[in-house]
């Protein structure tokens, strides 16, 4: 039988603003994408998107997950869900459930992208990463783009050990300070429960810190597993056996990791690369499809893309 089931993918609800990494979707775009799969389609718990259907609906079926944890999720996505009567999956960094100051990668967005100009400094940021010199030059809007997309590019690689002192060098080079805002604010403990509290709301794990897992020594991949998993179940009261792996492509993932995953006791987990998923498809390597900032015309569109079989 031909498998027409979809994982869509969600960082964060909210007024973009400048939004370089494309993670945001307006509160608005996301009800009506969601009244279109409500239409179009059978909107499922994410542990059910391998199970036979119960209905004898013809409707492809699509499960709704969110990764990172950001704060908009419990109190802007889940509430916009919750009305549509639709259930998510909410995948939580144990840097969010802390709650403290903001990811890395939105620390580098505010550091370079913040500056005009005329606070820009003339000399270019000089730094090793992983063993290769980078030197990137400031002083222009484009010349700061492209250090954005090769900072944040080289940098994902890197153990989090690795990212935070080369943050800490750009802040010191820059002479600013790392910023914090409101669009990028983390749920925190009181963010996760009540999340965890709206009927339909799945809490599952994204790591600890967010590293690229085969990036990790065997050891620290099982903390990461196993700590983040207790974590959420100790602040949730339910057993939390959903996994995200962090970052989007093919090396952020390997066997070593899946089996880490089995061993910690979850029982799915998705990644972010596009696919199909089929009731063949492995657990632990279930595809998405990545959801941007577009109206009801343009969603439709991808979907019957997805559909198809396109990313
Ligand atoms: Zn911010």
């Amino acid at each position: 039988m031909r498998s027409r089931s979809l994982v869509l993918m969600y960082h964060q609800i909210t007024e973009a603003g400048a939004d370089p990494s494309g993670l945001a979707v307006s509160p608005k775009n996301f009800a009506s994408q969601l009244s279109v799969l409500k239409e179009r389609c059978e909107v499922v718990p994410l542990r059910e998107i391998q199970l036979r259907s119960e209905s004898r609906s013809k409707r492809p079926r699509v499960a709704i997950t969110f990764d990172d944890g950001y704060a908009d999720n419990g109190e802007v996505g889940a509430p916009i869900l919750e009305a549509a009567g639709l259930p998510a999956s909410f995948f939580i960094t144990g840097i969010a459930l802390d709650g403290q100051g903001e990811f890395w990668w939105d620390s580098l967005e505010h550091l370079i992208l913040d500056l005009n100009d005329g606070s820009a400094p003339q000399d270019p940021f000089e730094v090793v990463i992983g063993g290769q010199r980078l030197r990137a030059d400031l002083r222009t809007v484009e010349a700061r783009m492209r250090a954005h997309k090769a900072l944040n590019r080289r940098l994902r690689v890197r153990p989090p050990e690795e990212i935070a002192p080369v943050i800490e060098a750009l802040s010191l080079h820059l002479g600013t300070k790392i910023q914090t805002c409101e669009r990028h604010r983390l749920a925190g403990m009181d963010g996760i429960q009540s999340l965890a509290r709206i009927p339909g709301m799945t809490i599952g794990s994204h790591t600890l810190s967010h590293p690229l897992m085969p990036s990790l020594h065997s050891e620290a991949k099982r903390h990461e597993l196993i700590e983040s998993r207790r974590l959420l179940t100790d602040a949730t009261g339910e057993s939390v056996v959903e996994f995200a792996f962090p970052y989007g492509n093919d090396g952020a993932f390997d066997d070593d990791s899946e089996a880490a995953i089995r061993e910690a006791g979850y029982l799915l987990a998705c990644r972010t690369v596009f696919g199909l998923v089929s009731r063949r498809t492995n657990p632990f390597q279930i595809p998405r499809a990545m959801v941007h900032d577009i109206g009801v015309q343009d969603f439709e569109g991808r979907l019957d893309n997805w559909f198809r079989g396109r990313a």
